[in-house]
């Protein structure tokens, strides 16, 4: 096997793990496997692709998708005012910040790109905030549904 051989291999190696674990930046959403054609003399090459913003995107760790989001919409977090208050300027921002996040992450050697290298904690404050919204729509719904 030559080097070029192995290198593309390990390369697809780590994109089908992304695939599996990472979500995309902007939406949320998950990630597939794209082989695409960029010319005649270039080899087809794999990449990761949402198909919810049909563009390529590298991914993102869901825990670090699901921290920016809360940090967007619970602190109203706008970094691009002149562009409106509407979902694409919160995706954007998403965006933004998780890319914040995962430098900051990185830097301090807890991510890398197999991942995070120690398991996030996410019983903490994020999750229990979710647990509470439930539970308020709970109330809401049997509200809804009582007579
Ligand atoms: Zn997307």
């Amino acid at each position: 096997m030559n080097r070029m051989q192995n290198h593309n291999e390990k390369r697809l190696e780590m994109l089908k793990k992304r695939v599996n674990r990472c979500v995309c930046k902007s939406c949320g959403n998950t990630l597939s496997l794209r082989q695409l054609d960029y010319n005649e003399f270039e080899d087809a090459r794999i990449e990761l692709f949402c198909d919810h913003c049909d563009r390529l995107e590298f991914g993102i760790e869901p825990e670090i998708y699901t921290s920016a989001q809360y940090y967007v919409d619970e602190f109203r977090v706008n970094l691009f005012p002149d562009l409106g208050n509407n979902q694409v300027t919160r995706r954007m921002s998403i965006a933004n910040i998780a890319d914040v996040m995962s430098w900051a992450l990185q830097n301090l050697g807890y991510l890398n790109k197999e991942g995070f290298v120690v398991a996030p904690d996410m019983e903490g404050k994020i999750l229990r905030e979710c647990i509470v919204f439930d539970d308020q729509m709970m109330n809401d719904l049997e509200q809804e549904l009582m007579p």
